[in-house]
């Protein structure tokens, strides 16, 4: 009898385990803990079938987007990050949103491929951009090309309160980048980073001197 529950005990164990590699590999079992874990599990579902596979995010990556979130007080909002391997349209991220429970809300996927490949100011760049777009209210009238250039505003505001230099925030656009149905030009996306960036020069003066 003893055995019998023991054996149990091991088949369970061992069901537990599969159950658990099964639903995502590294990214749940190395960091349990992450508070974005049960919500990118709970997306799972939305994106079965679409080739894309939800995990929990990389240590830099939920860093980056814990910091961005910190310096602009929203700690505590209910923003989640997960992290995709090779999202559609070569995307090296996006911001979206679901329902749970009747509530909104808001989220960034990235892929961890393109991020595997980029240093950490980009890495912030575009996560920055992304929290722009959860952030930033929307209104019936914004064009797609609006909305990339307030995501691109918080980009740039938010590298000057990390201490980044206008230089290198510039330098997340190439002035050679065409606009497309989707994203203005890289010119347009470098006279929003600036003015993003300026605006929070200049705003932190006028105070630091009070
Ligand atoms: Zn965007």
């Amino acid at each position: 009898m003893y055995m019998t529950v023991l054996k149990n005990y091991f088949l369970f164990l061992m069901a537990f385990g599969l159950v658990l590699s099964a639903c995502g590999g590294e990214g749940i079992t190395n960091r349990p803990n992450s508070r974005h874990y049960e919500f990118c599990v709970a997306c799972k579902e939305e994106y079965k079938g679409k080739g894309v596979r939800l995990h929990t995010p990389d240590v830099r990556e939920e860093n980056l987007f814990d910091d961005v979130l910190n310096l602009n007080g929203l700690a505590k909002r209910p923003y989640f990050i997960c992290r995709a391997k090779r999202l559609r349209g070569n995307t090296a991220a996006y911001a979206t949103s679901k329902v749970i429970n009747g509530r909104r809300v808001k989220y960034v996927v990235y892929d961890s491929e393109y991020f595997g490949d980029i240093d950490g100011i980009e890495a912030l760049f575009v996560i920055a951009h992304e929290i722009g777009h959860v952030v930033t209210p929307s209104h019936p009238d914004d064009t797609q090309h609006d909305r990339e250039n307030y995501a691109d505003y918080f980009a740039g505001h938010t590298m000057y309160r990390m201490g980044i230099s206008l230089w290198s925030a510039l330098e997340q656009a190439s002035t050679e980048t065409p606009a497309t149905d989707m994203h203005p030009s890289g010119v347009e996306t470098q006279g929003a980073i600036r003015d993003g960036w300026k605006t929070a020069e200049r705003v932190s003066k006028k105070y630091s001197r009070l």
